[in-house]
């Protein structure tokens, strides 16, 4: 008989990363795709199913046995009905993705959220292994989060759970594309760090990267980093008053800081504690592997279940 394997693809606004795992989580394959978004959700969709297909028919080709595929895409998920409700960057509108998959492949399908399945992945195999409370905040362009519990992603009712980025930190602050104003991803996200340092510099097209960089130089980068800590702090406190986790899992662009985001950000959380407990703060470590990983875990438990 021969070695079973799924089809792991993890859909981004520009790219997806995909991979054919075996059920001990090892990876057999990987390989990289553009998404082609400007073409529209029809045409993305089109190019999730074939690629999903090409993979099947590597595994096939290398004597593999595909069991499953487990696709996590962004935005707003349906994962009981596997329909990718809404999304800003990929454009889908309602589209039914897991029965689309379903029927051109011939094999059960998974569908869920990129940050809620890099959350499972980062709290079953990676930054959180071995702790049962783990809330995963990703912080790049804008700002999400996932609480893991016993390696189980929390969707809510609508599936819209852990839009941490949109918890207003500053009311009256920078408007948000949400159509708020002062969200922690209008104040702390690196877009907004970035945007914010240009401004006060003068300096054109400066990023999060440089702010970080510049720290020890430049009293501007360390004024704008310093207020996007406090926001930081401000809206992962707030998480932890809600959750309580053990673990923070900080990944996303702005973790590649590194001690110079978790040091600073740990204490202030520290002062703004009253009976709460802080968690531990962690970086993640999987890197942008953590979508794909969590989507073959999906596909994975979705098999053990119905075994
Ligand atoms: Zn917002």
């Amino acid at each position: 008989m021969s070695t079973s394997v799924v089809v792991a693809l993890d859909v981004g606004g520009t790219g997806m990363k995909c991979a054919l795992v075996r059920p001990d989580g090892t990876v057999h394959h990987e390989e990289r795709h553009p998404t082609l978004a400007g073409r529209g959700p029809e045409a993305v969709t089109e190019n999730i199913v074939e690629v999903a297909a090409g993979l099947a028919g590597k595994a096939r080709a290398d004597g593999l046995d595909p069991v499953a595929v487990g696709v996590c895409v962004p935005g707003v998920v349906d994962e009981e009905n596997g329909v990718a409700v809404w999304s800003s960057n990929v454009g889908f509108r309602n589209v039914p993705l897991r029965r689309r998959i379903e029927e051109r492949l011939g094999l059960p399908a998974m569908l869920g959220h990129d940050v809620r399945a890099g959350g499972i992945a980062e709290a079953r195999l990676g930054a959180g292994r071995g702790e049962r409370h783990v809330l995963f905040a990703a912080i790049g362009t804008g700002i999400a989060a996932a609480l893991v519990v016993d390696g189980a992603g929390y969707a809510g009712a609508h599936g819209a759970a852990g839009e941490l980025g949109h918890i207003v930190v500053r009311p009256g602050g920078t408007p948000c594309p949400c159509g708020a104003a002062g969200c922690l991803e209008a104040m702390a996200s690196a877009r907004a760090i970035g945007q914010r340092y240009a401004d006060l510099s003068g300096l054109r097209d400066a990023t999060a990267f440089d702010v970080v960089n510049r720290l020890s130089s430049d009293k501007n980068a360390r004024l704008v980093w310093h207020e996007a800590i406090q926001a930081l702090a401000d809206g992962m406190i707030t998480a932890q008053a809600l959750f309580d986790v053990g673990t923070l899992v900080l990944g996303g662009g702005l973790a590649e800081a590194g001690d110079a985001l978790i040091l600073p950000l740990k204490a202030e959380m520290e002062k703004r504690l009253t009976f709460h407990r802080l968690p531990a703060i962690v970086r993640a470590a999987l890197g942008d592997t953590a979508g794909c990983k969590g989507a073959a875990l999906l596909a994975l438990d979705h098999l053990e279940r119905t075994r």
